[in-house]
Formats: C-alpha cells, sequence, structure tokens
C-alpha cells in the first residue's frame, strides 16, 4: 500500500475521522455511483434532514481499551457514559479467557461529573481518580477517557495526565473520544491507538524481553544473522474486537505454513507484550478501516512496512491477503500451492450446501470493509445480492469498493446506520435472510426478518474455516425462520403507515 505521510502524532488530541480522511454517512445508490461520490467529494456534502440516533465513538475506544490486559478505565464523565462498561468487560473477559489468558473484570472509574464540575472544572476529581486507580488497583496501564463534557468545558486533561503519571506507578494516557467530534464512529480506533502511540512504550527491552547479541560472542555473525531474520520473518497481525480467537488462530495457521512467524497486536495484549510492536519486519491488517492510524505511525518512526489488503473473508479476499504477504517475503509459490489445497478442500466441503443459498435474496448490513467484502464473497458462490447498507464510508473503503464497482456496478449500496431507514427498506425488499451488525437481531426479528450476525467474536468467520461457517450459518437461520415470522405477528412497529409509503432515502439531501 502507498505510504501517507502524516503529522499526527505529535499532537495531544488526534484528529477525528471527519478532518483526516474523506467521509460520509448519507448516501444512496449503486455501488457505481457511491465510488464516484466518494474520489469526487460529493460524498462530504451528503446529510440527512432527520436523524433517528446515532453512535458515540467513546464506545469503540472502550471496546479496544478493556482488553488491554492489567489496564484500569478512568471515564472523565458524568456516569452515563460509562453505562456499556457493564457488556463490554464482560466481553473482554471472554476474548481474554479465550486467548488463555486470565479472564479478569475490567476495572473502570468514572469521575462522575456534576452539573457544579461543568461550571468549576473537572481536572482535580480527574487527578484525585487517577491516584486512586494507581494506588488501590496497581494496574500497569491507566486509560484515561476523554468525553463530551471535559471537551466542552476545556479540562486540561493532557496537562493532568502528564502531571500526574509522576507519580504513579502505572502509565497514564488519555483516549480523546468525545462523541460530539465525529460522526464516524471509526474515528475511535485512532483515539485509541493514538493513546497508545503517545505514552506506551513500544519498543523492547533488551535482557528483559530479548537477548541482544553481543559483539563478543563467538558466533556473532551467525547469531546476529539468526537475530535479524527472526524480526524480519516476524508479521504483527492488527486485531479489532469483532475478530475472535478463532480468526486469529485461522490465520496464525495459514501463515505458519508458509514460514512466517505471527503476533497479534494490540487488543489483549500485555504492557509487555506492547513493547514487542516494534519486534517485527511487516505489519498487517485485518481490516482496510480499522489501523491505518498506527501503521501509518510505526512506518514513519520504526521503517517497520505495511499491508492493507481487504479482509481474509472468502476465496478472493483471503487469496489476496495471504498473497500480499507473501509477495513481501518471496513467499508466494509455497503460498499458492497452500492456497490451492485450501481452497480445494473448502470448495468440497461448500458443495453440498450451496444449492441452499443459490439464489437467495440477501442484503447486508454493518461495517463497510466487512459487509463489501462478504457480499463479494458470497457473490461469488451464488447468492442474489440485494444490497448492502454499510454505517459510513471512509477513504479507507476505496479499494473494497473499487473491488465491488468492478464486479458489480449495479448492485444497490446506501451508507446509513439510521433503524428507521433500514426497516422500510427491508419491508420493500423481502430479503430471504439479512446479515446484519451485532445488536441489530432484536429489532429485526420484531419486525419479522431472519437474520444472521455480520460477525461473531466467539465463532470463526475468516479464510477458509471462516468461509465455510459463514455459509452454515445462513443455511440454519434460513431453515429457522418461524421465530421472527411468529413475533412480527404481535409485535407492534414504532413508524407510522406513512413512513413505509415514502421511499426509505428520502430525508437524505445533497
Ligand atoms: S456522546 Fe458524549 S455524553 Fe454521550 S455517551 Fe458519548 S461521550 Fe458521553
Amino acid at each position: 500500500m502507498e505510504h501517507k505521510e502524516t503529522n499526527y502524532y505529535e499532537q495531544a488530541i488526534p484528529p477525528v475521522r471527519d478532518r483526516r480522511l474523506t467521509v460520509g454517512d448519507s448516501f444512496t445508490g449503486t455501488s457505481c455511483e457511491l465510488l464516484n461520490c466518494a474520489k469526487s467529494g460529493c460524498m462530504l456534502k451528503k446529510n440527512r434532514r432527520f436523524w433517528q440516533a446515532n453512535t458515540c465513538q467513546m464506545t469503540l475506544s472502550l471496546m479496544m481499551a478493556t482488553t488491554v490486559e492489567n489496564a484500569v478505565i478512568v471515564v472523565h464523565a458524568p456516569i452515563g457514559c460509562g453505562s456499556n462498561m457493564h457488556s463490554l468487560g464482560a466481553s473482554s473477559s471472554v476474548g481474554k479467557a479465550r486467548r488463555g489468558k486470565k479472564p479478569e473484570t475490567t476495572v473502570w472509574l468514572s469521575t462522575n461529573l456534576q452539573e457544579s464540575d461543568v461550571i468549576t472544572g473537572g481536572e482535580d476529581k480527574l487527578r484525585r481518580t487517577i491516584i486512586y486507580a494507581d494506588r488501590e488497583f496497581r494496574p500497569e496501564i491507566i486509560f484515561v477517557v476523554a468525553t463530551c463534557t471535559p471537551a466542552i468545558i476545556g479540562d486540561d486533561i493532557e496537562e493532568i495526565v502528564r502531571s500526574t503519571a509522576e507519580g504513579t506507578c502505572a502509565t497514564v494516557t488519555a483516549i480523546h473520544c468525545p462523541g460530539f467530534k465525529s460522526r464516524v464512529v471509526a474515528s475511535a480506533y485512532d483515539s485509541f491507538y493514538h493513546s497508545v502511540l503517545r505514552r506506551i512504550p513500544l519498543e523492547p527491552v533488551p535482557y528483559e524481553d530479548y537477548t541482544p547479541v553481543e559483539q563478543s560472542d563467538p558466533d556473532y555473525l551467525i547469531n546476529i544473522h539468526r537475530f535479524n531474520a527472526q524480526k524480519r520473518l516476524t508479521v504483527n497481525i492488527f486485531n479489532a474486537t469483532s475478530i475472535g480467537p478463532d480468526d486469529e488462530g485461522e490465520l496464525k495457521r495459514l501463515l505458519n505454513a508458509i514460514g512466517v512467524n505471527v503476533r497479534f497486536f494490540a487488543e489483549y495484549c500485555s504492557m509487555k507484550e506492547l513493547r514487542m510492536m516494534t519486534f517485527a519486519g511487516l505489519n498487517v491488517s485485518m481490516c482496510n478501516l480499522h489501523d491505518d492510524y498506527i501503521l501509518t505511525y510505526l512506518k514513519e518512526k520504526y521503517d517497520i512496512p505495511y499491508i492493507i489488503a481487504d479482509m481474509p473473508i472468502g476465496f478472493t479476499a483471503t487469496r489476496n491477503w495471504i498473497l500480499a504477504i507473501a509477495d513481501h517475503y518471496d513467499l508466494s509459490d509455497k503460498a499458492k500451492s497452500l492456497i490451492d489445497q485450501e481452497e480445494q478442500e473448502l470448495r468440497k466441503a461448500l458443495e453440498p450446501l450451496l444449492p441452499q443459498i443459490r439464489g437467495k435474496r440477501l442484503l447486508i448490513c454493518g461495517g463497510v470493509i466487512r459487509s463489501g467484502t462478504e457480499a463479494i464473497a458470497l457473490k461469488e458462490l451464488g447468492v442474489n445480492m440485494i444490497g448492502i447498507r454499510a454505517y459510513h464510508y471512509d477513504t479507507n473503503a476505496d479499494e473494497v469498493f473499487t473491488g465491488l464497482a468492478e464486479e458489480f456496478p449495479d448492485l444497490p449500496v446506501a451508507v446509513s446506520n439510521q433503524p428507521f431507514e433500514m426497516i422500510n427498506q427491508l419491508r420493500r425488499l423481502k430479503p430471504d435472510v439479512v446479515i446484519s451488525h451485532n445488536g441489530t437481531h432484536g429489532w429485526l426479528a420484531k419486525a419479522g426478518f431472519t437474520s444472521v450476525q455480520l460477525f461473531d467474536a466467539l465463532k470463526p468467520c475468516f479464510a477458509y474455516t471462516g468461509f465455510y461457517r459463514i455459509v452454515r450459518r445462513l443455511i440454519f437461520a434460513m431453515k429457522n425462520s418461524s421465530y421472527e415470522t411468529r413475533l412480527a405477528q404481535y409485535v407492534k412497529q414504532p413508524y407510522k403507515a406513512d413512513w413505509y409509503a415514502r421511499e426509505p432515502y428520502s430525508y437524505i439531501k445533497d
């Protein structure tokens, strides 16, 4: 991937994606029109006359921070901003356990800002809470989460973090993610990574993390060669909360088979593991949208090359993803024969299942990369893709949507995270099954639509094992749709009849 130079890393507060990239959250048209609109910049002008709801970027930053081992999270906010910590803490414990780590509950504290703090400022409360977290829980890292209220009243969080950290055992760093600052929740990934690269050491410590080769070593030349080869052949793969341990295991299995070592960052890492981030020959993303911020930083500061090559879902994307890494190491021949063999086995396993999905009408909704990649993969199997609804669009999705526009130029695509638009569209399209972002299945069921989760961190989705499971899940859902059908008979929808008479995306304006 072409390297983009940036100078964001010296800034105390990272830029939101709305400023850094071409982004959009309101669009309807075909895949070809979407790409043209994104590339010409017209995406930036799109908006809605009415919004039912939107998401706070802080949730996604917290999702990442809760996975870090031996960390305490200080949410500098009114108490309500931390409400989703209860569920995030539980899911991160499961993720830790599945990766063979201690399933410790995430400790989080709130500064519980009151109306009076809005007048007098919350800096003192924050300082006291950081010190309490350090003394009481003895974490390695304290993440201070900066939300809307302190951003509005102007608390100098960076200065509080800097000065308080001088007296704490823990490394303290701030995640700047006030919800009002970005309409693109993916900004949260950059905010989290910014907090990591600003204050958490990313270089291994000699004799603690590795044994350096001394020049006095009689076998110096052999050992230094071995040491450098080990570093060069180590690939860091950047994970995401939606990517589970089974997916990590599947990719590790494939890359190990061609002779490459693999480590996963930055979720589910401890402070010691994070230090090893720069002991690698290559950084690789598993999602075009997730990691460009930190990969660019590691390229600029440590000269580690990186690859952002789609999400390895389905035959083509998985092949491309593995080959991009293999090409870097001049291991393409080995990789091609592995891929051919894996594909052959998967095609054989899928053969009896394909008649059950061929021609089925499918709509995919959720994150833009996963939706686009999965649409291409399933269309290759003969599924009748009737549309994509991406939650947002940004420049990082250009590559996937270029592929989509080439293969399926007339595929209907909407950029929307609005449930009222989705229900209207689904009533018109009447899909056999919907693949939809987690959290939406309750109200899809109430509206009578059979759905499958777009991702499930406890089940595989990636590469060969994952794609097989995706097909199996689709078939299972279509065979078991009576729950949704019956539920819809008894649940009253919140929308008026005249809303269904209007075009689903009629509120989108230029
Ligand atoms: S939008 Fe602001 S106030 Fe609301 S949860 Fe997010 S950070 Fe808190």
